[in-house]
């Protein structure tokens, strides 16, 4: 049986590379060059549309860590992309042209790989990894949409920072949500002074400039913190920031809300921004409470196609409407190449695993892949992308955590080589 890959990006092209690794012949289906996306430029596969930057090659670093593992579990791309660096300091930076040259290379010299260069418009009905990306074409997210429902699949990132929960000043902060429901959010009080100040530094942040095929007009129920606080200089204080519900007088207070049950991870409401990073780092740590916040995720809003993967994906990567159809890549709520590259491998590994008649496996939730894997499939009713961190993995210190990870992910390699 032919397994078949749709989307030749950085996740596809891994998946297919996997699956023919298990001796499976492949069918690939990329659109472009018959097709362009808003965003790439060549008809080459796993084009890198943004920066030509994997992020760092330390270990101690959450995309060092990641990178390790996928090696370890013998990523293709990675290994392409050792072969096209280019110097950049502590980071694993390519030369583009090359890394997409060597990739459609591994790809066309494989014998059991059929690469058709061809827009796929309906989910197939066999057993499929699906990695069309952030910007999947329309007829293709149409139909995915029939299967998973209208919830099932965003086209919009409006996404806000995330802080490691023990990096916030908690003599500064109090517990407890509006109303007194319970106790789940930190909240951080502003006073008059404080709030005036954060408003005048959100409208003066220098923001990232939007892509060519990006409207300019936001959802209004979505709006970038500092398009609100340029509105005016009371919206925030009536908006995210409102002061209400809480015993006490305050004159406006931002609230975190935690992204797992441990609370090693808190998210700021209402927060999503297009701010740079580091303008993020400087405004944000204004806020009473997070003067020394350690960001685990930068907020973003660009356009993106990803599904509500808690709803719709099992930590095999199958879709549960279409058990044999594996999602891989910025697809599943995961965002960034290194994620891409490794949800691509896994859902690879799986659906070929699923043709030999084996049970698809889950990595370890103690490594980087494993935790990233359980964050986009555990409940949340407020699901957005979600970039390697160290916030994804159990307790400790970084030290312990990435020792923990490498024993783990060392066991589990051995396990699925002797499966
Ligand atoms: C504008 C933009 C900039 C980004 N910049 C960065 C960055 O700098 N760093 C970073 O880490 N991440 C970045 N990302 C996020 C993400 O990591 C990348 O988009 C990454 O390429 C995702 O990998 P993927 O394999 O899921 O999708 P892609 O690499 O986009 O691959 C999907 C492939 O599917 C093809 N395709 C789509 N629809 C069909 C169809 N119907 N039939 C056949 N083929 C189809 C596309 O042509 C494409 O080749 C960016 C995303 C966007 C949208």
């Amino acid at each position: 049986m032919k397994a078949i890959v749709i989307g030749g990006g950085l996740a596809g092209s891994e998946a297919a590379l996997q699956i023919a690794r298990f001796g499976i012949p492949v069918i690939l289906y990329e659109m472009r060059p018959v097709r362009m996306t808003p965003a790439h430029q060549t008809d080459l596969l796993a084009e890198l549309v943004c920066s030509n930057s994997f992020k760092s090659v330390e270990i101690k670093n959450s995309h060092g860590l990641l990178k390790w593992e996928l090696k370890l579990l013998g990523s293709y791309l990675l290994a392409g992309a050792e072969k096209a660096k280019v110097p950049a300091g502590k980071a694993l930076a390519v030369d583009r042209r090359r890394f997409g040259e060597l990739v459609t290379k591994m790809i066309a010299e494989n014998p059991l790989i059929e690469l058709r260069r061809e827009e796929v418009t309906r989910i197939p009905i066999e057993p499929a990894v699906l990695a069309t990306g952030p910007l999947t074409s329309d007829l293709l997210a149409a139909d995915l949409k029939g299967l998973v429902g209208e919830d099932g699949l965003y086209f919009y990132d409006a996404i806000a920072p995330i802080v490691a929960g023990d990096s916030i000043d908690k003599s500064k902060t109090f517990r407890g949500s509006r109303y007194g429901i319970d106790e789940s959010y930190i909240n951080c009080p502003m006073d008059e002074l404080s709030y005036l100040r954060f408003v005048e530094e959100l409208r003066k942040g220098a923001v990232y400039p939007l892509h060519h095929f990006e409207s300019p007009r936001y959802f209004e129920g979505c709006l970038p913190i500092e398009e609100l606080a340029r509105r005016g200089k009371d919206t925030l204080r009536f908006g995210p920031l409102k002061p209400v519900g809480f015993d006490g007088n305050y004159y406006a207070i931002v609230q975190l809300r935690p992204e797992d049950r441990e609370g090693r991870m808190y998210s700021l409401v209402g927060f999503q921004t297009r701010l740079l990073i580091p303008e993020q780092r400087r405004i944000f740590r204004l806020i009473p409470g997070l003067e020394h916040a350690r960001f685990l995720r930068y907020g973003a809003v660009h356009r993106n196609s990803y599904l509500n993967s808690p709803k719709h994906i099992l930590p095999t990567l199958q879709l549960k409407e279409k058990p044999d159809l594996f999602i891989a890549g910025q697809l599943t709520g995961t965002e960034g190449y290194v994620e891409a590259i490794g949800t691509g491998l896994l859902a690879g590994i799986n659906l070929a695993r699923l043709l030999k008649g084996r049970q698809p496996l889950v990595p370890p939730e103690e490594t980087m892949l494993g935790g990233l894997i359980r964050y986009i499939t555990t409940p949340n009713k407020d699901f957005q992308p979600m970039n390697a961190n160290f916030g994804l993995l159990p307790g400790g210190r970084r030290r312990e955590k990435v020792k923990r990870a490498i024993k783990w992910m060392e066991f589990w390699q051995e396990e699925l080589s002797s499966l």
